[in-house]
């Protein structure tokens, strides 16, 4: 019997999902919420962000997939079915959110933000460059993409400390957990990643206090969620030297609005909520996987715990 799978994302095009998920199971439709008719059976969902009220037009539902590693758009939903929720688990995600991260990280490791301004002001202006090893870097959130970023982080040699709520080990990075190490944490961190999920214990968990923590002059990376910082402390830090400068992808109001404070500020990077995007190739492969199990009766993967919200 053929089944439906109804996918729904705003910012995600249909057509590169429809064919990676429909080649991988012959037996599944996979439409927009537009394309369905009487006739679909709706058992999966695959969701960006869905309107409210759309979880209630498919009472069939058996498994949601979010289209992305975060759940938090998710988490307090009254319409959301009593059935499994999974996130993506994708290696070139993973591989994606690295290339931003060190990106940013090398860019700062390379003073490149004032090598562009000396270069606006066509200014010769010499910074010794530092090795590797003796610049800081510290990344908040060792999961999925957390972890990957600060292994290839340690790679390139960096001193790579990070931070999550239960003890890790990962191979060349100073592990520390819990809520008493954040502060020593921050103090060590010339160069900061945030890579939490958004919870109601990490909402603006980055305030005045936890910035204030950090180096004089250190910068900030943040591409997990923008409630994760307090946004106007970081407005004032920055404004104030404290913080030398952050890269920016995601904000507490998305878009970023017109005329605010961070748009023009000179040591601001500004990109707009795309370190990294589900790939339908590599992910497709994970939801076919999970949709074969949960025919067969058995839990999916890579499920999302609601309640703890990541
Ligand atoms: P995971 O869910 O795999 O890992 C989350 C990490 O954060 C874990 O190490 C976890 O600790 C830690 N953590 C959670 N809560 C706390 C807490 N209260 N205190 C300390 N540590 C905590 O997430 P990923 O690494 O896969 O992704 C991180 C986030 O990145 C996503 O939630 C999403 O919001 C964001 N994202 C952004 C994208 C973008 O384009 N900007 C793209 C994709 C994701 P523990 O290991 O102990 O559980």
């Amino acid at each position: 019997m053929t089944e439906t799978l109804v996918f729904a994302s705003a910012v995600d095009p249909v057509e590169p999902w429809r064919a990676a998920l429909e080649a991988l199971l012959p037996d599944v439709r996979v439409r927009t919420p537009d394309e369905i008719g009487p006739g679909d059976d709706v058992r999966y969902a695959l969701v960006w962000k869905p309107p409210v009220g759309f979880f209630a037009r498919h009472p069939g539902l058996r498994l949601v997939t979010i289209l992305g590693a975060g759940a938090d758009a998710l988490v307090g939903r009254d319409d959301l079915p009593d059935v499994p929720v999974a996130r993506l688990s994708d290696p070139e995600m993973a591989r994606m959110m690295t290339h931003y991260v060190l990106f940013a990280v090398l860019r700062y490791a390379r003073d490149i933000p004032a090598f562009e301004a000396a270069q606006r002001a066509g200014r010769w202006h010499y910074v010794h460059p530092r090795e590797a090893r003796e610049i800081r870097v510290g990344v908040l959130g060792l999961g999925e993409l957390g972890g990957a970023a600060a292994l290839e982080l340690a790679r390139q040699g960096f001193s790579v400390a990070g931070w999550s709520r239960t003890p890790k080990a990962l191979p060349g990075i100073a592990c520390h957990a819990g809520p008493d190490a954040l502060i020593p944490f921050l103090a060590r961190s010339e160069i900061l990643v945030v890579m939490l999920p958004l919870t109601p214990e990490t909402r603006r968990l980055i305030g005045a206090d936890a910035i204030a923590a950090l180096p004089r002059g250190a910068k900030l990376v943040n591409v997990s969620r923008g409630a994760v910082i307090d946004e106007a402390a970081l407005v004032a830090a920055l404004a104030s030297g404290h913080l030398g400068g952050a890269t920016l992808d995601v904000f507490e109001t998305e878009p970023l609005a017109e005329g605010h404070p961070l748009w023009t500020m000179e040591n601001v990077l500004v990109t707009p909520h795309l370190a990294s995007v589900a790939i339908p190739a590599s992910a497709a492969r994970q939801i076919a996987e999970n949709i074969r199990r949960v025919r067969a009766g058995q839990p999916p993967e890579h499920r999302v715990d609601l309640a703890r919200g990541y």
